[in-house]
Parts: C-alpha cells; structure tokens; sequence
C-alpha cells in the first residue's frame, strides 16, 4: 500500500499559547496587508481555501456553510418577511449569498471596513459569495461598519454583524458593546432581528461569547445564544440573535422547514427545523457560564481579547 509522505508545510490556529490546531498547507494564495490588517489565502490539504485576518482563521471553503447558515438562516426564518438586510463585516462573501437566498429580500447592504479582504475573496474565494456581488439587490460599501449604522437614514429588518472578533488594536472592538448595538437598535425595523457572531465556545475561552450575550441583554428584550460546532475550528462557535419580540424557542420544527421551502431559493447543507433546535439548545455548562457572567461591555472600557499566536 502507497504511504502517503508527511506534509512538510503547516499553518497553525492557536486557541491559546498551550494549544493549538495545526492544518496541512496545500498553497499558499495571497499573502499582504491593508491599511486595516493583515491578509491570508491559503489552500488547506483538509478545508480547502480559507480566509486568515491578523493570524485568525475566518472561515474555510469545506465547512463555511456550517457557520454562514448558523449566522443568518435563523435570524431570517424568524422574522415574517425580511425585506431589508444590512451585513456589516462578512468580507468573503458568504453571509450576504445566504441572506440573498431569500426571494422577500429587496436589498442586502453588505458593509465592510477593508475593500482588500472583499477584492481578494471575490478572486481565490469563489465558492464563498458564489458571484453573489453581481445580484441586482445587493449594495456594496467599504467603511467603518458603526459610523454607517451610525449615519445612515434608513432601517433594516434583519443585521447581521459577521466582523473580526475584538482583538486589541484590531478593528472590530468597538461593535461589541452596549453604545453599538443602541445604534443597531435603532436601525431595526419593530419586527426586526440582529445576529452577530459571537466568538468562540470552549472550557478555556467563554468569556467574549457570555459578555456578548450578557451586553446584548441591556439593548434588547430577547436574546438568545446559540452553538454550532465548526470542524475548521475545532470547537463549538457562538453566536447571538436578538430582537424585542422574536423567539427561535417559541417556533416549531415544522413551520422552519415550511419557511425554508416557501422563501429560500436552493438547497441549505445544514439549517433546518432539527438544525434550529439542535443550535439553540445549549450543553449546561454553556447555560452556567451565560447565567453567571454579569460583566457588560462599554465604549469606555471595550473588550479586547489577546491574540495567542501566529499563523
Ligand atoms: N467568520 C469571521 C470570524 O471568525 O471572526 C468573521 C467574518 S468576516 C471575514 C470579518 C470581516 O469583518 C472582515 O472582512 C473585516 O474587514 C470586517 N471588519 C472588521 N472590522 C470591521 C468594522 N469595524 N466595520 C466593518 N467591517 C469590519
């Protein structure tokens, strides 16, 4: 039998300096910086094509749909009918193709702070936004995703905030706190839902993902945490929806798959109504750790996690 020879080239994901995931490095695809971070495209022997901003790993072609699906199906699904998105971050793309599956939406606002991370996942990253930037409803801007919530005149029915996780002098920190998701609140329509991607959940990092949902709870009446386990990331990733009024617990099974069939185009690969369940019924020590966190995140003293390693 032929045995395969040991990869000789690694890139690393550290989850803390005592642990990390190592993956088999196919290519190398794109290596710079923008004005904003640094960029990495690289070709992994098991997840294919992945998205790396200031060493952290962002998505990857074999398992994104498991994470985009997760982050805005049921924000969607939830609502009656979402007309106008707004995606502020979600620089491959993959986020606003999810959000233009559905036939109600009108127009998708797709709102990032660097044109570079979109210039290159819309030439390595083609299966990620699968030409979606070309759909007449969507609307392409580059800046700072709170100044546009900040000063824009209109309202959406959905938010989808898909930024960086808020790593010290990255630039996403300031869209976790109590200031920024006031100014979301008040770009929701009254139906309106938001979803943000809330970091990761594992025994040794909670603590962004719990200050996440606990700070959300000063803003907004429902907030519900929810867990998908990402197999690029080796662990469990959270994220949060919150509405005044909406509740992924009080829909059933049924009617999600009805939605599913009535409003988005194609065919999902991981949400549906068991997926919905299965996404916002937490493990107990997840639930422990929500209920115990009392910490709320504020402009004057911003959550910055530190980045462990190098990729
Ligand atoms: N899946 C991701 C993760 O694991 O954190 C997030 C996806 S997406 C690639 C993150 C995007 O957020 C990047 O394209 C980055 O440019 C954008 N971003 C960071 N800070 C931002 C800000 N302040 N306003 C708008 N976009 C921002």
């Amino acid at each position: 039998m032929l045995k395969k020879e040991t990869p000789s080239r690694w890139i690393y994901d550290y989850f803390s300096p005592y642990e990390v995931h190592k993956h088999a490095l196919k290519q190398t695809l794109y290596h710079g910086h923008s004005e904003y971070q640094e960029i990495v495209i690289a070709e992994t022997e098991c997840f294919g094509r992945c998205l790396i901003l200031d060493n952290e790993f962002q998505s990857a072609e074999r398992d994104e749909f498991i994470y985009h699906e997760s982050l805005v199906q049921p924000a969607l699904i939830l609502h009656p009918k979402p007309e106008k998105v707004a995606i502020i971050g979600g620089g491959e793309g993959a986020a606003i193709r999810e959000v233009l599956r559905h036939r109600t939406v009108t127009k998708a606002v797709m709102v990032d702070l660097d044109e570079k991370v979109v210039e290159c996942a819309k030439k390595y990253l083609p299966s990620f936004h699968n030409g979606c930037f070309s759909d007449e409803r969507a609307k392409l801007l580059f800046e700072d995703g709170r100044k546009f919530l900040e000063e824009t005149d209109e309202t959406f029915d959905v938010i989808i905030i898909d930024i960086t996780c808020p790593i010290e002098e990255g630039p996403a920190y300031k869209l976790f706190t109590k200031e920024f998701y006031d100014i979301v609140k008040q770009k929701l329509t009254p139906q309106g839902a938001l979803s943000v991607q809330a970091s990761t959940v594992s025994h040794t990092a909670l603590a962004t993902y719990t200050v996440i949902s606990r700070t959300l709870k000063e803003v907004f009446t429902n907030v519900s945490p929810s867990v998908a386990h990402i197999p690029f990331f080796a662990m469990l990733w959270g994220f949060c929806l919150a509405s005044n009024g909406l509740d992924p617990n009080q829909i059933n099974k049924d009617e999600i798959d009805r939605r599913i069939s009535e409003r988005v185009d194609g065919e999902l690969r991981f949400y549906d109504g068991i997926t919905h369940q299965a996404l916002f019924n937490l493990p107990k020590y997840v639930r422990k750790a929500l209920k115990e966190q009392t910490h709320i995140n504020r402009d004057n003293k911003p959550l910055m996690e530190q980045y462990p390693g190098r990729a």
